[in-house]
């Protein structure tokens, strides 16, 4: 149940005394459309609540459900607030929910280390254990789609893991700025300040957005000298190095460089295959080894691309109501491959071609005579289609009158040692892949 749910949450996350304090007392009365009334014993324990843990029962309820639920806590044995009140849900309740501003999917957990983005996790960690102390700014830089606002938000919720009454706030670059032009309109900048400048983790996001914007520029300098002041952490992103930005103030860029900067580069194809093997996975699908290869291959720049990919490879099977294979996800990703990529070539027409070179059929090459002049071209021929085409090992081996797809292996491994040691096949075996190529 989402009560049992949370409780287990908290529990991981609480110390046994604050769990059996504040978490064991409280007992869910009533689940609306839009609220969950929760009674807890006195108004020190509501307060608590509402202090301290409420970004994170927000978020539990959230993973439990999917729904936005604002909580609201009863006094024992006092009236039952009116919850039909339209007024309700915007009280403060949400507060630090809204602060925090946190995706719960976002989380160190859910984050894949590879040698692209090594560094950055790793200083990232630091960060959220050591606040204000070590790398004071840390400032992640690089691709789109690249894992730095995931690794933001990791920072962010592993804090509040270990003191969960600290003060995190997340903002995008245009967040940021447009709070500060609202306060101005409003004449709320009192405000403004204190909602910025009394957290003890601020995280902004794509601040190549700031290049032209000279009045945010100047209060980000003031807020960034005054949490800097405190110790308090700073994290910031962007596509490039700060003194790479576009009209960004000096004295902002210099400030930056006073901790540490770190870049993010594409991820390799392990990496690839194990983020896309890590989704998969907490998505509950099956999906073969050769397809999550395959799909890792066909998107190498941007993670964001790559998980659209194993959506759309998803939707695909869902829809026609098979399972996901390589071939269906080829499928699948075709229109949204780079429109200039070749048409992939045919095993067919590898047989054609290697057949012509080596004057045998394409029955010979597919049939199971184990003459030299024919064994040799069909190992080419089978090491061709390994080398150029997306096609799995046993696909391969079922166009070639249905051999195993250990014997697809051997040739290919056979072929490869060749080429190496003659020169002679070498220059065949080029010859036969440029008149594919035409
Ligand atoms: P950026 O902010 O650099 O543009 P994001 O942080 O938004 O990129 O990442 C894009 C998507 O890729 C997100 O859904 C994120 O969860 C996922 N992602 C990025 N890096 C990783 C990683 N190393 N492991 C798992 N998922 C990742
Ligand atoms: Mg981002």
């Amino acid at each position: 149940s989402l009560w049992r749910y949370l409780q287990e949450k908290f529990q991981e996350s609480l110390s046994k005394v604050s769990y059996d304090t504040w978490i064991d007392s409280a007992v869910p009365v009533r689940l609306t459309d839009t609220n969950i009334i929760i009674e807890v014993p006195s108004s020190l324990h509501k307060d608590y609540w509402q202090n301290n843990l409420m970004s994170r029962i927000v978020e539990g309820i959230y993973e439990f459900s999917g729904k936005e639920l604002t909580p609201i806590f009863m006094i024992k044995n006092e009236e039952m607030p009116d919850i039909a009140k339209p007024t309700i849900k915007r009280t403060n309740n949400n507060r630090l929910f809204k602060d925090a501003q946190l995706n719960s999917k976002y989380t160190f957990d859910t984050f894949v280390i590879g040698k692209g983005n090594q560094m950055a996790h790793a200083a990232a960690l630091v960060v959220a254990e050591e606040p204000g102390t070590i790398y004071n700014p840390l400032f992640f830089y690089g691709g789109v789609g690249l894992g730095k606002t995931h690794l933001m938000h990791a920072i962010g919720h592993q804090m509040l893991q270990l003191r969960p009454t600290a003060r995190v706030k997340y903002v995008s670059s245009e967040t940021f700025a447009n709070d500060f032009i609202n306060s101005i309109q409003n004449r709320t900048q009192e405000q403004f300040r204190n909602e910025y400048r009394s957290v003890d983790l601020l995280m902004v996001d794509d601040i190549q957005f700031f290049a032209d914007k000279e009045g945010t520029q100047e209060e980000f300098f003031h807020t960034f000298n005054a949490l800097y002041d405190e110790r308090k952490q700073i994290v910031l992103t962007s596509d490039r190095l700060p003194n790479e930005i576009p009209k960004l103030q000096e004295r902002l860029v210099s400030r930056f460089a006073w901790g540490l900067s770190v870049d993010i580069t594409p991820p390799d194809l392990e990496t690839r295959i194990a983020i896309l093997r890590k989704k998969a996975n907490s998505e509950r699908l099956e999906i073969p080894d050769d397809t999550l290869s395959y799909i890792a291959g066909q998107i190498d720049s941007n993670i964001r691309e790559l998980e659209g990919a194993l959506v759309r490879v998803q939707a695909y099977s869902a829809i026609q109501g098979t399972d996901i294979t390589t071939s269906l996800a080829a499928d699948a990703l075709k229109s949204i491959m780079p429109s200039e990529k070749p048409k992939a070539l045919s095993i067919y027409a590898i047989q054609q071609a290697v057949g012509k070179y080596y004057h045998v059929t394409v029955e010979e090459l597919k049939g199971k005579k184990r003459t030299k002049g024919i064994v040799v071209p069909r190992q080419i021929a089978m090491y061709l289609s390994r080398v150029m085409t997306d096609n799995s090992l046993p696909k391969i081996g079922s166009e070639f009158g249905g051999k195993d797809h250990t014997t697809v292996i051997h040739a290919h491994d056979k072929i490869a040692l060749s080429v190496k040691k003659d020169p002679v096949l070498q220059r065949e075996i080029e010859t036969i892949q440029n008149s594919l190529k035409k």
